[in-house]
């Protein structure tokens, strides 16, 4: 007897209903709608046995499905722009963008006149207007490329002048030395690793000079006995200095004083500026070059340059951030930490009401490996016990934290606000809590 809706056998939810739901009705678009089915059914079956709970249904199906890549993760880690998450996520207007033009589009077409145009000119028009000291600008696949296409234009079989100081490894084991040299250019380097002077430059200037490389050190600091020379001396030489920014930031930021932006770069007589589209402009992934417009062409007309042009969608998603800068990347670098704070005590209440016990601590965010380094974003977190690391990760959705000194981190920065719900029900998931 007893309450029926009480009888988990009768809470199992229904195949129609299961099938209607939207990470299985993906599933089915994936790997068959029959297969699905077979894997909704074996849950049900579970459910009736009481081997796992009727609200367990479809976390089970999904997880007896091959696991598509990329899986959607919460980044709470306090990292803005995570390299191993993919850097910027893209804002609502970038993201319907790419939805609007996966078909045929007029990428390349001018409608009005029925012949070819300008390949993503909407990008391109919209990057030079957000820059307008740049004479010209071109686009291609990411940060790396846009110096590949740099050294290749403009200095095979002669020397690229740089200190030893910005002899920069980015990352996963990539070196820009290595990356230069393979173009066939020449490194000339100069002064040591925590010093250069002008003079340095000015010495190793000769007829085999291309250009003289300027590298922002984004992922590390060098304090003490230093010195490097800026832009500005540099441009006093008299060859064209190319400047690798990094981040992408386009107009100075007041949150990051020490992160050069590309109409300051350029103002300060760098010929050519280079950055990546997918840290702080918190867009695709791109490489940007915007500089003096004979340059510009020349790179832009180099054979190389057909091999590093961007997808359509890519370039979709960048007219749409250039248009609405209010990306996730913004909003994150940006929020408030009293704000955040409040919202982490929100969550804490929240899982304090269904037995979950956690605290709300102060932590530090960071920019991540996409820029200023040694800054620290005054930030709140919830802290959880060490062990919930693992099921965090592997959960659904896959939320990511900051294991510090046996706790788990959760900085809610990066997490959007209409996430918090979500995050809260992979908290109360995780088996054996307390
Ligand atoms: C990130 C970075 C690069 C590489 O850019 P990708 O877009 O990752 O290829 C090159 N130089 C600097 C200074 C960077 O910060």
């Amino acid at each position: 007897m007893g309450d029926v809706a009480a009888d988990p056998r009768r809470r199992v939810p229904r195949t129609d209903a299961l099938l209607a739901d939207p990470r299985l009705a993906a599933a089915a678009v994936t790997v068959g709608r029959e297969r699905v089915k077979a894997a909704v059914h074996r849950a049900q079956e579970r459910a009736r046995r009481g081997e796992i709970t009727p609200e367990a249904v479809r976390d089970a199906a999904l997880a007896a499905l091959p696991a598509s890549t990329p899986r959607a993760v919460l980044n709470a880690t306090g990292v803005v722009l995570h390299t191993n998450l993919g850097r910027a996520a893209l804002s609502p207007a970038a993201v319907a963008a790419v939805a609007a033009a996966t078909g045929h589009t007029d990428v390349e077409l001018d409608l009005r006149t029925g012949r070819r145009a300008r390949r993503g000119r909407d990008a391109l028009d919209a990057l030079a207007a957000a820059v307008p000291d740049a004479g010209a600008v071109h686009v291609v696949n990411n940060g790396a490329a846009a110096l590949v296409l740099a050294a290749t234009a403009l200095a095979a079989d002669a020397e690229i002048v740089v200190s030893r100081g910005e002899l920069v490894e980015i990352g996963d084991g990539f070196r820009l030395p290595d990356l230069l040299e393979s173009t066939g250019a020449r490194l000339r380097e100069v002064g040591t690793t925590n010093r250069s002077t002008l003079d340095d430059y000015a010495a190793a200037l000769g007829p085999r000079t291309g250009f003289v490389l300027k590298v922002h050190p984004s992922n590390f600091q060098v304090t003490g006995f230093t010195s490097a020379v800026p832009v500005r001396a540099l441009a006093t030489l008299g060859v064209p200095v190319v400047a690798d920014i990094g981040s992408g930031l386009l107009a100075p930021d007041a949150l990051l004083p020490a992160e050069p932006d590309a109409a300051s770069t350029l103002r300060a007589g760098a010929a050519l500026v280079t950055a990546s589209g997918d840290k702080l402009l918190g867009g695709p992934q791109t490489g940007l070059l915007l500089g003096a417009a004979d340059l510009v062409e020349r790179l832009r007309r180099h054979p190389l340059a057909r091999a590093l042009r961007v997808d359509k969608l890519t370039l979709a998603a960048l007219a749409a951030t250039l248009g609405d800068p209010t990306t996730p990347t913004r909003t994150a670098l940006h929020a408030d930490p009293g704000a955040l704070r409040e919202r982490t005590e929100r969550l804490r209440d929240a899982l304090a009401a269904d037995g979950c016990e956690a605290q709300v601590v102060p932590a530090g965010a960071v920019v991540g490996g996409g820029g200023a380094p040694g800054v620290e974003l005054p930030s709140w977190a919830l802290a959880l016990p060490e062990h919930y690391a693992g099921p965090l990760r592997l959960g659904d959705p896959p939320v990511l934290g900051r294991v510090i000194r046996g706790r788990l981190l959760l900085d809610l920065r990066c997490v959007p606000v209409d996430a918090d719900a979500a995050l809260r029900a992979a908290v109360l998931r995780v088996p054996g809590r307390g």
